[in-house]
């Protein structure tokens, strides 16, 4: 690991920093004559980095070398594949999740799952818990949304994406979801994230609207850390000036965390434009960049959706989307998923292990 200690550093924080380092098993040697820069040789480990950040003498690691946190690309070390039902997302493959902003009532969900797997999703998504920002507006169908998934999951064979708002749902949640989803509101929730850390079942964490690519990996770490290691990670708009868009699909935030991290990335086009016109172009940005799958509002009669029915694209538009997003793929040398493809995989594992 390599540290700058600050400049003029007093000698009580520089003590600090020493004690630590011999606390942690690392020989230190000074690199300059000021003794600022630091290099400490030693077997790191994920939670060490943070150790030394939170010392008033550390001006910044330079270069943490094996105190690498867990959400951390390593140098040869492949892709983290998340498989989610027939979806696989990440290690070159692509997954559409689809279906309505919340559960509302079951026609209408089974129409809407039934249409979307039609189209090429493999996994569905709707809100039984609603995360608000009025304490007024429809909070979603909760035990009884959960119920619906359930069903619908069993008569389309698509699995089920539904978030988690309260650590006490979690149990609920985690016996109808196959990815559970950490909402933008909740990313930063660790009591929520070291819940969901327990759990060996995938999760999906939004990115928090204000949040930085740091503060993003470093809620997943919460996950990862439980011993929970498949995350997949949503970029779903930061906060801009302009109210055209309800949010800014931050692209150049996909292309970075592709480098920064093994995990899975995909991109909510719909939260982040917040009207049904411009979700393709923001799907195949996304895709574009890097994106190893998209997470898109599909409804079958948006102006009676309970929330946001302005962002729902038809099931006609949605048949583009996929068809960009096959495109897409296959350009980068990816697979998109699909039902069929991971039930010859599934049987094939059978077989293997017979
Ligand atoms: C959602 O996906 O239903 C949702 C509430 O999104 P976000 O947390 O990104 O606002
Ligand atoms: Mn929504």
């Amino acid at each position: 690991m390599l540290v700058r200690l600050r400049k003029n550093v007093p000698e009580p924080e520089r003590a600090a920093v020493l004690a630590l380092a011999g606390e942690l098993g690392y020989a230190v040697r000074a690199l300059e004559p000021r003794r600022e820069l630091l290099e400490l040789s030693g077997r790191g480990a994920p939670d060490h980095r943070s150790r030394f950040e939170d010392l008033a003498g550390i001006e910044a690691i330079l270069d943490a070398g094996e105190a690498r946190e867990r959400f951390q690309r390593a140098p040869l070390a492949p892709d983290t594949l998340v498989q989610v039902g027939s979806g696989r997302f990440g290690a070159g493959h692509v997954t559409v999740i689809a279906g309505p902003c919340a559960v509302e009532d079951e026609a209408r969900l089974l129409e809407i799952a039934r249409g979307v797997r039609a189209h090429g999703a493999t996994v569905l998504r709707g809100g039984a818990y609603k995360p608000r920002t009025s304490p007024y507006s429809f909070q979603g169908s909760r035990e009884r949304g959960l119920e619906m998934l359930a069903r619908v999951k069993l008569e389309t064979g698509l699995a089920v994406v539904t978030e988690v708002l309260d650590t006490r749902d979690v149990e609920a949640v985690a016996e109808v979801a196959d990815l559970i989803q950490i909402g933008s509101r909740n990313m930063a929730n660790s009591a929520l994230l070291s819940e969901v850390g327990r759990l060996r079942k995938p999760v999906l964490l939004k990115r928090g609207f204000s949040a930085t690519l740091r503060e993003f990996c470093l809620a997943a770490e919460y996950v990862l850390a439980g011993g929970n290691p498949h995350v997949v990670l949503c970029e779903r708009g930061i906060r801009g000036f302009d109210p055209s868009t309800r949010n800014v699909l931050d692209v150049g935030a996909v292309a970075a965390l592709k480098r920064m991290t093994h995990l899975p990335v995909i991109v909510d086009p719909s939260h982040a434009a917040g009207r049904a016109d411009l979700v393709r172009a923001l799907a195949r940005a996304g895709l574009a960049a890097g994106a190893d799958g998209i997470m898109v509002d599909v409804h079958t009669a948006p102006s009676e959706a309970h929330c946001d029915g302005h962002q729902a694209i038809s099931l006609e538009e949605f048949a583009h989307v996929t068809a960009d997003a096959r495109a897409l793929a296959s350009l980068d040398g990816k697979r998109l998923s699909t039902l069929v493809e991971s039930a010859r995989i599934e049987s094939t594992c059978v077989e293997l292990a017979r």
